[in-house]
């Protein structure tokens, strides 16, 4: 265990890097430190994982000032609150240390374009790589590869929450904060860099370019809702198509005889529209056609798509032959619940429910049956762990 002296040491580098960097203060507030003993240089970096824990290595911890320990907490923040992990481009089946250290020295310098240049000898920063600031990690990563050799930089590193790849010192624990609780923190830190910035604050470059990013997206929502859509309807075919290659119990008594217990080729799908007064409608038509344009493209006509619109109760469900024959009921308040249940009570139910809404709603406590689709329309929507979301906005 640690003695007093260490954890007040700890505490006051995590006040000093707060202090440095306030519209941090959630963020590091929410990391999860696990005290580790007897490792070597190995943790000079306080490296964290993906699931927010920061693994404080005690003789580093007493090594170190406080000053560099808190460096190292806004840099391993960082890290996380940008989704280096999700991000990495590297194999994840047969790891390479070279791909994984050039994706370090990529993030790091995407981290470090515009840290003052007294920062310590040790991280990676665009100059130091002979690259230009402002770039992403990925630009940096593929110049990199390019460009190899790059210059010397002593080799570091940050862990599992830069690259998603297991480390040694990793433990097995739950995360300290669920991935939702991760992106809430995420825009949460970026509408504080916006306050600052109104209020005409310092706020240092790339951490603005970060916020506009994040606030306004400009990747193309179509594509992700896109890819989305295919996966949960090939998923859900592909459950459909398992049930029919497993062999029944009755054939083994039957032998070369087939007993599938196929339902259905292609699966159905439900279109739950929220249509609640908060919804802008011009948002809510470009999603409908984004679904549908999608569903009709793998062959899913009017036969196996529902749609069931919900503001506080949900409406009778439509089978459309046209988009706009579509009836827009509600405009009132929200409880997508309503929605859920109607939508699970047709018989059969469908394979695939994806849920225009701007996540203003109460979710149902438990998932559903259905894989679910959630074409989130506000970026401060929330939408629940057990549904693939998808965030619909900006103007691509
Ligand atoms: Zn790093």
């Amino acid at each position: 265990m640690t003695s007093p002296d260490l954890r007040e040491k700890w505490s006051a580098a995590r006040v000093r890097a707060a202090h440095q960097a306030p519209y941090l203060a959630t963020a590091l507030l929410s990391l999860d430190p696990v005290m580790v003993t007897g490792t070597s240089g190995e943790l000079r970096r306080f490296p964290t994982d993906p699931g927010w824990h920061v693994y404080v290595g005690i003789e580093e911890l007493a090594r170190q000032s406080v000053q560099e320990v808190a460096f190292w907490l806004v840099h391993q923040v960082t890290h996380l609150l940008r989704a280096h992990a999700r991000r990495y481009p590297g194999g994840v089946l047969e790891p390479q240390r070279e791909e994984q250290h050039t994706w370090n020295l990529a993030t790091d310098a995407e981290i470090n374009d515009d840290l003052p240049p007294d920062l310590p000898p040790e991280p990676a920063t665009p100059a130091r790589l002979g690259l230009p600031d402002g770039w992403t990690a990925e630009q940096y990563w593929h110049a990199l590869r390019e460009n190899q050799p790059y210059p010397p930089i002593a080799p570091g590193d940050c862990g599992s929450g830069c690259d998603g790849l297991p480390r040694a010192w990793d433990h097995d624990l739950p995360p300290a904060i669920s991935p939702t609780t991760a992106r809430l923190t995420a825009l949460d830190t970026a509408r504080r860099i916006r306050e600052r910035l109104n209020a005409q604050d310092d706020v240092p470059a790339g951490w603005r370019r970060w916020a506009d990013q994040l606030l306004e997206p400009s990747v193309n929502w179509r594509h992700h809702l896109s890819a989305k859509v295919r996966h949960g309807l090939t998923q859900a075919a592909g459950r459909v198509d398992y049930t029919y290659r497993r062999p029944s119990r009755r054939a083994a008594a039957l032998p070369g005889v087939v007993l599938p217990s196929l339902r259905q080729a292609l699966p159905s799908v439900t279109v739950l529209i929220d249509t609640s007064g908060s919804i802008t409608e011009t948002m809510l038509a470009r999603a409908l056609a984004e679904v549908t344009g999608v569903l009709g493209a793998v062959g899913i006509g009017r036969r196996l798509l529902t749609v069931i619109t919900c503001d506080a109760r949900a409406y009778r469900p439509q089978t459309l032959t046209r988009i706009s024959d579509l009836h827009l009921d509600g405009g009132g308040g929200t409880d997508l619940r309503a929605g859920f249940a109607a939508a699970l009570a047709t018989r059969p139910p469908p394979d695939l429910i994806v849920a225009i809404t701007d996540g203003r709603t109460p979710w149902p406590h438990h998932p559903p049956r259905t894989r679910v689709i959630v074409a989130l329309l506000d970026p401060a929507g929330r939408a629940p762990e057990w549904a693939e979301t998808v965030r619909v906005g900006g103007a691509s």
